[in-house]
């Protein structure tokens, strides 16, 4: 080991952070074993080095080399909880709402078209609550487990592979999107997904390793090309030299339409689940739900325990943030295995916008900082007209022309996942 290494507990570190590491130079070498196996307790949040974080210069050479190739149609998509972070480091106000800047500044630096990832959100509510709706109505594999979280996906399949079943089994919003792109939006643009680049935008390093894991990935033989965190395209934005503040606003490319307020919410903690309520509760109580807000699996606490009733049907629910919490939920469940129907995990404080990938503004305590991006996230689903995936007409057309019913063998060969 060199002395440099020495900075860091390296037996703590997984391919996220071994990654980061690498790509600043702390590090000659990654090792060549597989450190998912190997570590025991870190899961590739990257949260255990967060402070050391500047930035993935591979990555971002990757990205800058795609967008200076005439050859490629360099495409991107946002994370929900980007554009309540990235104002951050522009001195605006902490949880601005910048999505419009966010795509004003994305199209300066050169991508061909910016996507909205909500919309790969609400292609993960429709399959997830398809596949709840079932597991319900079945009596089978409950509860079932959120998989949106690959820091979570991790954990459990690395420290419970008992509960693999109870996973479910679609891919995150990242993985999902970027196979769409790669199959539908390649056909119906008739270009060769070989000549599209896929770059996710997200606030999480978890993501950069779900990429390249087996098991999540189709047509190209991968789905998403590079993913980039929110301080790295930040950074980009600075050394390009574009005056994010003062951007014009401009809107996402409409191939997809607009993405629904459901969507919207999956970066926070609970949104995942609330989401998902939405569109369950409609088909439980044959449309008579009308109910939008579930209060009871929002806010930051740690872990958070609910009923909701639909028809007549009580649906038991928990929501986690912070691996070592999920123990509490486990635990619940081996002395009583019926005590919940459908559980949310995310690794990261307050959910993705508290990811390790997002600014840190200083001065102001974390749980400040999150209160206030949650409540960017809120407000901007409130403006989106569909308030419920089901109700995307545009993500409902893709179904339509391209994948069949929900849950159909097409939608699942493509958006759905197997765990090794
Ligand atoms: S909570 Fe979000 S940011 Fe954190 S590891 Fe999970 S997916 Fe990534």
């Amino acid at each position: 080991m060199k002395e440099k290494d020495k900075i860091y507990d390296f037996s703590h570190l997984c391919d996220s952070c071994l990654h980061i590491l690498f790509e600043r130079g702390e590090i000659d070498s990654l090792p060549s074993e597989n450190t998912l196996e190997r570590k025991d307790y870190c899961y590739n949040c990257g949260q255990p080095i967060l402070s050391e974080i500047n930035e993935f210069s591979h990555d971002l050479d990757l990205l800058e080399s795609a967008l200076y190739n005439p050859k490629l149609k360099v495409v991107c998509y946002t994370a929900p909880s980007v554009r309540v972070a990235l104002g951050d480091e522009f001195g605006m106000p902490v949880g601005s709402f910048v999505e419009g800047k966010m795509v004003a500044a994305l199209k300066k630096l050169g991508f061909s078209a910016v996507f909205d990832m909500n919309t790969g959100a609400d292609f993960t509510i429709l399959e997830e609550a398809n596949e709840f709706y079932e597991r319900l109505t079945k009596n089978k594999n409950l509860p079932m487990f959120t998989s949106c979280c690959p820091g979570w996906v991790n954990y459990a399949v690395m420290m419970h592979p008992e509960l693999k079943s109870h996973l479910s089994t679609c891919k995150s919003p990242q993985q999902m999107f970027g196979a769409i792109i790669n199959s539908v939006y390649a056909k119906a643009s008739g270009i060769d997904p070989k000549d599209i680049f896929v770059v996710s935008i997200v606030p999480c390093v978890a993501k950069k390793v779900e990429n390249k894991q087996a098991g999540i990935n189709s047509s190209k033989g991968y789905d998403v090309d590079v993913a980039i965190t929110t301080r790295e395209i930040a950074s980009l934005i600075k050394s390009r030299g574009i005056d994010f503040a003062n951007l014009e606003e401009q809107k996402f490319d409409n191939f997809f339409g607009t993405a629904s307020g459901a969507g919207a919410i999956f970066g926070n903690t609970g949104g995942v689940m609330e989401a998902v309520l939405r569109t369950v509760g409609d088909r439980l109580t044959n449309g008579q739900c009308k109910r939008l807000e579930f209060n009871m699996v929002r806010g930051l606490d740690n872990v958070r325990r609910a009923e909701v009733k639909f028809g007549e049907r009580t649906i038991k629910l928990a929501v986690v943030v912070g691996l070592k919490n999920v123990e509490t939920i486990l635990a619940e469940l081996k002395a009583d295995p019926h005590k919940y129907d459908f559980v949310e995990v995310m690794a990261c404080d307050g959910g993705c916008i508290g990811g390790a990938g997002q600014p840190r503004p200083s001065g102001m305590e974390l749980s400040e900082v999150l209160k206030l991006r949650s409540a960017g996230l809120y407000q901007g689903a409130l403006k989106r007209q569909a308030k419920r995936a089901h109700k995307n007409s545009a993500v409902m057309q893709v179904y339509t022309n391209y994948l069949g019913d929900i849950g159909s063998s097409k939608a699942k060969n493509l958006l759905h996942r197997k765990y090794n």
